[in-house]
C-alpha cells in the first residue's frame, strides 16, 4: 500500500470516526467551539435531500409497490429480517454480502455505512435514563458500576434535546425523566383506555405517548438548521424532505458544515488509531481509501470513536502497537467484552371491541411506551432487571382484493371498516453484558480493506428467557384485565443484535483493571481517545439508547476542549 506524504495538510484539531447518530454531535460540537474536525465516514456521501431517491415516489411509482422480492430477501438472510429493510430504504443497508463478519453465534447485525449512518434509518424513540438505572449494575452486582450520575448528564440531555427536537409530555415518572419537550403525539382512544385501565389497575405501571424525535412545533434554532415541521408522513427512513425528523445528516452535520471547520471525507475507511510511543498518545488514524484501497495517515490531537458500537471495537481491536499488542488501551484485557444489546424478543397482540365511532387513519410517527416497572426500586423477580414495552392501538379499513373484474373493481373502491380495534405490545428488555459476550477479531479472514473480519459471539441467557415469560404474563394480564380480547403472545426466538442497540466492549468505570474509559468517555490509557457510541456503554438498561449517547458525546466534547485549552492533550 502506498503512503501519501504532506501530514500537516493532513493535520486536524480534532478528529471524528464515523458521521451517524453520535459522530454528527461529535462534529457539531467541535465544529461550534472552533476547532478544525476532520470526520471520516466509510459509506458514501448522503447529502440531506439531494440524496433522499425515494422520498417523494408514490406507492404505485415503486416496481414492487414497496415490496422486497424473492430474490432480495433469499440473498439477504440477515437485513431483511430488519422491519425497515423495503424497497423505499434498502439503499441506506448495508446488504449482507457487501461487509461480512463472522457469527459464532447468531447475531444479525444491521449496518448502515452512509454519512449520516443509522441516524437516516432509527424510529425515533429518545427516552432519558434515570439515576435508577445507572444505579443497576452496583445495585444488583452485575458489570461494573458506572462513574456518571444522573444529574451529570441531566443538562447534557438538555443540551442535545433543544437542538434536535424532542417531542413528548411531561410524565413526572421517577423511571423516565422529562425533557425538553416539543407538544406530545397523541394516544389514540384505545390507547387512552389502556392507560386509564392501567392507572386503575396498577400503582407501579403507566402508559405514556413515546418520547420522539420530531418537530411536532419547531422551534426557532429548528428553523435555522433549516428543519421544518414534521407533516406526520411517516415515511421518514427514506429520509426526510421536510427535516420532520432528526438526522445527522439534516441537523448536525450542515450545522458543523456551517461553521467552516469541518472536513468531511466520505469513502474513508479507518482502519487503526496511531499510536505513538513516545508521546504516549493517539497521534492520528489509518485510513483506506474504499474505492482505489491506498492507505493515508491523518493527525490530530484528539480522536472521537464514534463507528457505532460494534465497529468501534473492530477499529480499537485492530489498533495494536508495541504497548498495546491486544488493542488500543487494552492494558485489563477487556476490550470487546460485555457485549450487550436489547431483548425484543416478546410482543403481545390484542382485539378491542368498543369505541366503534372512531378510527385511526393517516400517520403518526410515534406510539405509546410503558416505561420499565420490574425490579425498579428494588429485586422483585426471579430474574435481574426488567422491560419497557411500546403499546399501539388502531383502528382502520381494509380491503377485499378478491375477486375479478366489476367486483374486484367495486370492493378495492368500497374499503370496509374493521369491527375492531387491534393492540399490541413488544417487549424492550435489559441485557446483561456478560464477559463471554464478546466480540474479537479473525487471525487469518481480511476484508477488501485489510481490516480483519469481526467475530461476533454473544447469545441469550437464562435471565433473558426468564425475562420473556415475565413479560408474556403481565401483559396477557394487563390486557386482559383492561378488557381486551383474543389475546396473544409470541416469542419470536430472534437472534440478538436485530433490536439493533448493540452496546459495550469498551466500558465506563472509575477502575482501568474493570473498564477501559473513564466517566469522560476518555481511555484510562491513552487520554485523547474517547469513545462516545454504544460501546462505552457499562449496561443497557432499557430505554432506546441513542439519546444517551448524543449526550455523552456534547458532553465528552466539551471536557476534551477544555482539557486541550489547558494543554492535557
Ligand atoms: C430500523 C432502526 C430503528 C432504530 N430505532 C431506534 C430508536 O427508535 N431509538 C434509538 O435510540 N435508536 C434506534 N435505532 C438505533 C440507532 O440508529 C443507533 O443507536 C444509532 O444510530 C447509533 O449511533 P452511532 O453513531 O453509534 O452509529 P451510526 O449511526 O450507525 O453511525 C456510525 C457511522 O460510522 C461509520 N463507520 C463504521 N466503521 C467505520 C470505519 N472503520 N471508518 C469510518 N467510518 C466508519 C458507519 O458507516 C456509520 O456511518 C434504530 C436503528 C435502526 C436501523
Ligand atoms: S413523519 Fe414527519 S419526519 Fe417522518 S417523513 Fe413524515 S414529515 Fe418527515
Amino acid at each position: 500500500m502506498n503512503y501519501l506524504t504532506n501530514a500537516e495538510k493532513r493535520t486536524y484539531g480534532a478528529i471524528v470516526i464515523g458521521s451517524g447518530m453520535a459522530g454528527g454531535w461529535a462534529a457539531k460540537e467541535f465544529c461550534e467551539k472552533g476547532i478544525k474536525t476532520l470526520v471520516l465516514e466509510r459509506g458514501r456521501k448522503v447529502t440531506h435531500n439531494e440524496d433522499y431517491p425515494t422520498t417523494l415516489m408514490s406507492p404505485w411509482e415503486f416496481p414492487h409497490r414497496g415490496r422486497l422480492t424473492d430474490e432480495e430477501i433469499k440473498e439477504n438472510p440477515i437485513i431483511s429480517k430488519c422491519y425497515a429493510f423495503k424497497e423505499d430504504a434498502k439503499h441506506f443497508f448495508v446488504k449482507d454480502k457487501e461487509h461480512p463478519y463472522e457469527q459464532d453465534k447468531p447475531f444479525d447485525w444491521i449496518r448502515g455505512y452512509q454519512v449520516g449512518g443509522k441516524s437516516l434509518l432509527w424510529a425515533r424513540q429518545t427516552q432519558r435514563w434515570s439515576q435508577l438505572d445507572f444505579d443497576g449494575p452496583a445495585r444488583d452486582g452485575f458489570a461494573t458500576p458506572w462513574p456518571i450520575t444522573y444529574k451529570e448528564l441531566d443538562p447534557w440531555y438538555s443540551h442535545v434535546e433543544k437542538f434536535a427536537g424532542i417531542s413528548g409530555n411531561k410524565d413526572g415518572l421517577d423511571a423516565l425523566p422529562d425533557g425538553e419537550f416539543l407538544p406530545p403525539h397523541e394516544l389514540t382512544c384505545v390507547e387512552k383506555h389502556f392507560q386509564k385501565e392501567i392507572k386503575r389497575l396498577y400503582n407501579d405501571r403507566h402508559v405514556i405517548i413515546g418520547r420522539c424525535a420530531h418537530l411536532t412545533q419547531p422551534q426557532e434554532i429548528h428553523y435555522q438548521q433549516g428543519r421544518a415541521q414534521c407533516l406526520g408522513r411517516n415515511l421518514c427512513q427514506r429520509g426526510c424532505p421536510y427535516g420532520g425528523y432528526f438526522s445527522a445528516n439534516a441537523s448536525t452535520l450542515p450545522w458543523a458544515a456551517k461553521t467552516g471547520n469541518m472536513t468531511l471525507r466520505p469513502d474513508s475507511v479507518v482502519h487503526s488509531i496511531i499510536y505513538d510511543e513516545k508521546k504516549q498518545k493517539a497521534v492520528g488514524v489509518r485510513v483506506v481509501d474504499a474505492h482505489t484501497k491506498e492507505m493515508v495517515e491523518y493527525y490530530a490531537k484528539v480522536i472521537f470513536v464514534t463507528a457505532a458500537a460494534l465497529n468501534t471495537n473492530l477499529i480499537l481491536l485492530n489498533s495494536t502497537s508495541h504497548r498495546f499488542p491486544n488493542g488500543l488501551g487494552n492494558d485489563s484485557g477487556l476490550l470487546g467484552t460485555h457485549i450487550a444489546f436489547h431483548n425484543y424478543r416478546a410482543s403481545i397482540s390484542a382485539e378491542y371491541e368498543g369505541y366503534l365511532d372512531f378510527k385511526t387513519e393517516g400517520g403518526r410517527p410515534n406510539s405509546g411506551y410503558i416505561p420499565r416497572f420490574r425490579n425498579l426500586y428494588k429485586q422483585e423477580t426471579n430474574f435481574l432487571r426488567g422491560y419497557a414495552a411500546g403499546m399501539n392501538a388502531g383502528r382502520s379499513s381494509s380491503t377485499d382484493r378478491e375477486g375479478l373484474g366489476e367486483s374486484l373493481k367495486n370492493s378495492l373502491l368500497n374499503p370496509k371498516m374493521n369491527q375492531m380495534w387491534y393492540a399490541g405490545s413488544h417487549m424492550m428488555g435489559e441485557t446483561i453484558p456478560k464477559e463471554s459476550n464478546k466480540v474479537t477479531l479473525d487471525k487469518l479472514k481480511k476484508d477488501e480493506n485489510g481490516m480483519p473480519i469481526l467475530h461476533v459471539n454473544v447469545a441469550y441467557d437464562d435471565n433473558d428467557d426468564k425475562m420473556v415469560q415475565d413479560f408474556i404474563d403481565q401483559f396477557t394480564e394487563m390486557y386482559t384485565k383492561a378488557g381486551f380480547t383474543n389475546i396473544h403472545h409470541r416469542d419470536t426466538k430472534q437472534a440478538p443484535g436485530l433490536d439493533i442497540h448493540e452496546m459495550g466492549g469498551v466500558r465506563m468505570g472509575a477502575d482501568a483493571k474493570t473498564s477501559l474509559l473513564n466517566k469522560w468517555n476518555q481511555m484510562h490509557q491513552v487520554k485523547n481517545v474517547f469513545v462516545t457510541d454504544g460501546a462505552c456503554m457499562t449496561s443497557t438498561s432499557t430505554q432506546n439508547p441513542s439519546l444517551t449517547y448524543m449526550a455523552f458525546t456534547a458532553r465528552a466534547v466539551d471536557y476534551a476542549v477544555k482539557e486541550m485549552k489547558k494543554g492535557n492533550l
